[in-house]
Order: structure tokens, then sequence, then C-alpha cells
């Protein structure tokens, strides 16, 4: 492709990508297809002489979207949100095209410089507190864009474990590091996502998680008992996880508790915000960063909830020198005239090459600001739970915060589980179960920021009709900005009557 061409066909991709974005909502949220769909649409190898871009172009529509699950359909409430914006987009673009590997500050200054930028203003945004700060003269920690949160707890675990091992090296100079390794333990606790435990496979560092009080929230006595036992069977603690919004009920751990616990013990305290983190952008949810002055590492995703297309999570530490001890290497490759008086951020994460990520970053601050990104996180924070809470044919089986609800129907699990088959069946509702200890629930998302209430009064006709099963069906959700709608559709006859409940917040 020649750069005319290019230009051509740019412009003909971004118009696609308008259109698919603009009218996300009238393509069915979740694909029919089944495993290997695509193998017969594909030839087995690849070709040997070019194909014209109009032939490629016109196998997106053919070959690819009939596989895709819509992440950014107003009818997506799975998982939880990974929003893209027209800015993030933009910065991508050139992100894409410079595509320069910033590794070191003298591999691309403006990656490196802009980076350390943007996840300042970021921490000042969120109210993180100053020794998470690249420019602040009391500080000797910083922010850094990883790929994931998994990663970042990786990262972090790892340090605290180089940490220690490098401490108990005082006392024990001739020890073989593999086997300081294996007295080492972490905690988290039982909510703690699945990335926790990965970094403990990884690390080869026991990790314990730990139970939760009944608001699904870790506190500071549990993790206190835990220290103390471990302590007496000879283990070494150096690391807690406390979870701020856990995947399966956006519950908190009692960070004001565990803090001086951590403190007080000499265990790392790493903050996982994956999804929450967003909200504290919002001074009125920045409750639950009471005892942050006690972390050492805090990561969240802009790319869940900010409107920074994935991939993008935020990663602060406390102390840098305790990222550059645990992943320093120094090739003469690598070496610049500048190297130890400017920030390399090779030595703060596992892979050497990175993208210039803070681009879209920075695209999406400068182009909603502050005021509307808060506006933004308002906007779905108002919500169900009152609504739910009000039916005496569901429950809510954990306390909502932010923008999860998890409810349920009353009785035994399965009237639940039949009640996401019927709503997920028509592929244009997308709603994903977790547990609750024995129960059976349905986590309910609002990912899109352009869900309306049109959106939410379509969904009736989304329902089977006439209804297989013969409970009550309940269709979903949520609010515009001041408005909420439920609607509950009852068995009668062979057909639903639908109630539609406005609330206004
Ligand atoms: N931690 C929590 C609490 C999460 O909810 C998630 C994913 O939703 C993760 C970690 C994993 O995030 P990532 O995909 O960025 O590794």
């Amino acid at each position: 492709m020649e750069p005319e061409e290019y230009r051509q066909r740019g412009k003909e991709m971004v118009d696609y990508i308008c259109q698919y974005l603009s009218n996300v909502r009238e393509r069915r949220v979740t694909p029919d297809v089944q495993p290997g769909y695509m193998r017969a649409q594909l030839p087995d190898s690849a070709p040997m002489d070019p194909d014209s871009w109009d032939n490629i172009f016109g196998d997106i529509e053919k070959i690819i979207m009939p596989g895709v699950v819509h992440w950014q359909s107003p009818h997506m409430h799975a998982y939880f949100p990974a929003l893209t914006s027209w800015p993030s987009l933009l910065g991508d673009m050139l992100a894409d095209a410079i595509n320069c590997l910033g590794f070191t500050w003298a591999s691309s200054p403006a990656c490196t410089e802009l980076e350390m930028n943007v996840m300042d203003w970021l921490a000042k945004m969120l109210g993180l507190p100053d020794k998470f700060l690249h420019h602040h003269p009391d500080s000797v920690g910083g922010g850094v864009l990883q790929s994931t949160v998994s990663e970042s707890t990786l990262v972090a675990l790892l340090a605290a474990r180089k940490n220690k091992i490098l401490e108990m090296k005082l006392s024990e100079p001739d020890a073989d590091e593999s086997l300081l390794n294996s007295r080492l333990i972490a905690y988290a606790s039982d909510q703690a996502h699945s990335s926790v435990e990965k970094a403990g496979l990884i690390s080869l560092v026991k990790m314990k998680f730990l139970p939760v009080d009944e608001n699904f929230s870790l506190r500071g006595e549990t993790l206190k008992k835990a220290i103390a036992e471990d302590r007496k069977k000879g283990l070494v603690p150096i690391f807690v996880c406390a979870t701020l919004g856990t995947t399966g009920v956006c519950a908190f751990d009692n960070l004001s508790e565990l803090g001086p616990i951590c403190d007080a013990e000499g265990l790392w305290l790493h903050i996982d915000a994956a999804y929450a983190g967003t909200a504290f952008v919002c001074p009125e949810f920045r409750l639950f960063l009471d005892g942050i002055e006690y972390a050492d590492s805090f990561t969240f995703n802009p790319s869940k909830w900010m409107m920074v297309h994935f991939d993008c999570t935020g990663f602060w530490v406390k102390d840098k020198y305790k990222l550059h001890q645990t992943f320093s290497v120094n090739p003469v490759y690598l070496r610049h005239p500048n190297s130890g008086a400017a920030v390399d951020f090779m030595h703060w994460q596992i892979p050497l090459s990175r993208r210039f990520r803070s681009l879209k970053l920075w695209f999406v601050i400068r182009s909603f600001g502050v005021k509307k990104l808060q506006a933004h996180i308002r906007h779905v924070s108002k919500f169900f739970e009152s609504l739910v809470e009000s039916d005496p044919l569901f429950e809510i089986p954990a306390k909502r915060h932010l923008g999860l609800v998890v409810f349920r129907l009353k009785g035994p699990n399965w009237l639940t589980e039949k009640l996401l088959k019927e709503l997920s069946s028509s592929g244009k509702l997308f709603l994903v179960p977790a547990a609750i200890h024995d129960k059976f629930i349905i986590r309910f998302t609002v990912t899109s920021q352009f869900t309306t209430r049109e959106d939410i009064l379509k969904i009736n006709s989304f329902l089977p009709s006439p209804p297989r099963e013969q409970f009550i069906a309940f269709s979903v959700t949520v609010f515009c900005s001041s408005m909420s709608n439920l609607v509950l559709l009852y068995p009668q006859g062979s057909n639903y009557v639908s109630i539609t409940r406005h609330y206004t917040s």
C-alpha cells in the first residue's frame, strides 16, 4: 500500500469505525457462532500474492463481525466496562504511527516524559498521596502505565519478594534465594481477583486467601491473626493485596485497618482498584481510599471505566528503587548518556519494549477535562439497587457499589440460572453470573456511556415470546442521566405482561 492509498483507505476505515460505533446498539451483543466457525471461511495457508484492499475490507463484515462480542454495545452488561472514546482512538492512531518503543528515556524521550507527567495528573485527579508523584520534592515514587492490572500485581509482588529476600540475606547471607523464597507468604481476601492467585503461582510465593466480613470486606483483625499464625509456623509474611471494588460484588477491603498492620509488620501493601479506581476522580467516592497513605503500590484500569481503551493500566509505587532492584538489567546496548539521571521505564516492568500508551490517556483527559469525567462517573453511579430491593421477587445479596448491581430471584439457585439463560438466549443482552458463597447471582454492570432510556425499553422485545418458562422473567435496567427504569415481565397465559417502572434519581 502506498501513502496515497493509505490516506484514502484510512478515511474509509474511520468512516467504518464511526458507523460501527454509532450503530452498535443495532447488532446482537453476543455472536451466534460455534467454535471453529472461521475455519471454513479462510484458506489453509497465507496468500503468496498480494490481496486487494477491497477484498480484505469486505471480509471484516463477512468473517470478523459475525464472531465479535460487541463490548461497546449499550446492551453489554457483562464483566466490567471496557470503554473507548473518540479521543482515545485518535491517541492510539498516532501512537501506532509513531510506533516507538519507549523502554529508555533515550529510546524516545517524549514517550517517557509524557507518561511521567500524565501519571502525575492522574494521581492528583484520583487524590492519591504525593509519594506516588514523579514530580514532588519528597517523593521517590511515581506512576507508570502497565498493560494490565494482572501484570501490575505481579510486578508489585515480585518487588516485595525481592525486597524481603534482600532483607533476609542480611541475617542469612549464605542462604539460597530459592530457599528463602519458599518461606514467604502473601495475603488477599477470598474475593480477590484470580490474577492475585496467578501472581502467587508465577512468583512461587504462597498466597493465602482470607475470609471476609458480611460486607465482603477484608478486615484488619483477620489479617493480624493470619500473620501471627504464619509467623509461628516459621513463614515470612511479605505482601497484602487489598481490593477496592472486587470483581464479584464490587466490595471494598478496609484499607484503614489493613494499612497500619502492614506498616507495623513490614508487609508491602498493594491495592488493586481495577474497576473502582476511576470512581476516585469524584471526591465523594474517596472514603474507600482511607488508609491509602500506607500503600506501597496502587493500580487501576483507565481502560475500564475512564474511556481510555485497552490497554492502559495505571500503576504507582512509593519507592521506584524497589522496582529497579527487582527488574534492572543493564546491557551496553541500552545504556545512554542520561542513564541514571532520566527515568528508564524498562526498570519498572517485565517486558523491555513498551507502547506510547500515554498519548491516548493524555487525549482523553484533555478532551473531556476532569469535570466531564466526573459527570460521566456520576451518571452511572445513580443506580437501581433500591428498585430491585423494593420488589419482593428479587434480592440483592450484596450491597451495591458504583455501577455494579448483583441480584437474584428469591428461592433456589435454579430459578436465577434459568432466568439468566432466558435473558441471554436472544444474544441481544449480555450478562454474566457469579457466586456469593452458595448463592448463584447475576452481575449487572452498566458498561456503556451510551445506554439510553430507549435502549432499556427495547429490552422488552429481546425476551422470547411466547415464554418457555413459568417463572417470572426480569428484564433490565437502569438509568439515563436522571431516570431509572425497571421492566418486570410477569407471565400471564402464553405471554408476558410488562410493567415498566420509572424512578427519578
Ligand atoms: N482485579 C480486579 C478486581 C478485576 O476486576 C479485574 C478484571 O476485571 C482484574 C484485576 C484483571 O484486570 P486485567 O484484565 O487488567 O488484568
